[in-house]
């Protein structure tokens, strides 16, 4: 199977971009930060079904890192990543280095209020900046008409489509539900940092909020049930749970009204990962 180019710079991208639009075909773009598996397959199978030619970015995006150590040790794969792509297949792959995204005088920040403002924005501060500026940034580059991103990333999907609408950025976004591995756990490139045991436990935080979200259904009080899974999260042998909510699933605001689609948000520590997910309840 042969892989897809993989450039580098913003000129080649655009240059490329511009033969395809001249042709009238449409563009769908995949933002990733690499170290691929099948939930990104699976965004970029969406884009390729819907879309005449697929780029997938890849670009372990320093700004929205709120810690230097978790940057330093984001896994990093690109020649698995680009045989993994081959199979889909993609067109191309751009995967520009720290310096051609962020030259010498970047001063930019693109900063959404609202919806990035509890949750992960409250436990990561700065990331949703950096996450809405590369996005931003990444739209422009690539000249897409659409943008594939994960529910994995629930929060990050909502800050996306209020930034897109805010800044009437000609692009469609598309959200593509969560993959999981067979026993429940959200597919994630931080999965590979667990240890042989964490791996084993890491299927918990999936299987306590589904369970609490299946108690509120059935008419269990919110509080109390997401009290049961938060500990049965920390008795499974997490090291933190950091929050447990149920929000409504467009302005991740609080939310005890039932006529509106609601969410139940989760991030924990496991083996000194951080672990997300989330489901609607
Ligand atoms: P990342 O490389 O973690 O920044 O993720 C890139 C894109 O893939 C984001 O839009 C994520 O939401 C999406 N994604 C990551 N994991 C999954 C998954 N398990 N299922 C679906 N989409 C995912």
């Amino acid at each position: 199977m042969t892989t897809a180019p993989i450039l580098r710079s913003v000129a080649d991208l655009r240059a490329m971009v511009r033969g395809w639009k001249a042709k009238g075909e449409t563009v769908g773009v995949v933002p990733t930060m690499g170290a691929l598996h099948d939930g990104h397959l699976s965004l970029a199978r969406a884009a390729r079904r819907d879309c005449a030619r697929v780029i997938t970015t890849i670009f372990v995006n320093p700004k929205q890192f709120n810690n230097p150590e978790d940057l330093k040790k984001y896994p990093r794969t690109e020649e698995a990543d680009a045989a993994l792509l081959a199979t889909v297949p993609v067109d191309v792959i751009f995967a520009p280095p720290p310096e051609e995204v962020y030259p010498e005088g970047f001063v930019t920040t693109v900063s959404v209020g609202g919806v990035s403002e509890p949750l992960e924005g409250r436990m990561r501060p700065g990331h949703f900046d950096g996450v809405a500026t590369v996005v931003t940034k990444l739209f422009g580059m690539s000249m897409a008409d659409r943008g594939y991103f994960g529910q994995k990333d629930w929060q990050q999907l909502q800050v996306v489509q209020r930034l897109v609408r805010d800044l009437n950025l000609p692009v469609e976004i598309v959200g593509c539900e969560t993959i999981r591995e067979a026993d429940g756990l959200a597919m994630s490139s931080r999965n590979r940092q667990l240890t042989p045991e964490g791996r084993l436990k890491a299927p918990v935080l999936y299987a306590a909020i589904t369970r609490a979200a299946d108690d509120i259904r059935a008419g269990h009080a919110d509080r109390m049930a997401i009290r049961e899974a938060a500990e049965a999260i920390r008795a499974a042998g997490f090291d933190r749970v950091e929050y447990i909510e149920l929000r409504d699933a467009g302005t991740l605001m609080p939310s005890s009204d039932v006529t509106r689609p609601r969410r139940m948000l989760a991030a924990a520590w496991l083996d000194g990962v951080r672990l997300i997910d989330n489901i609607p309840v």
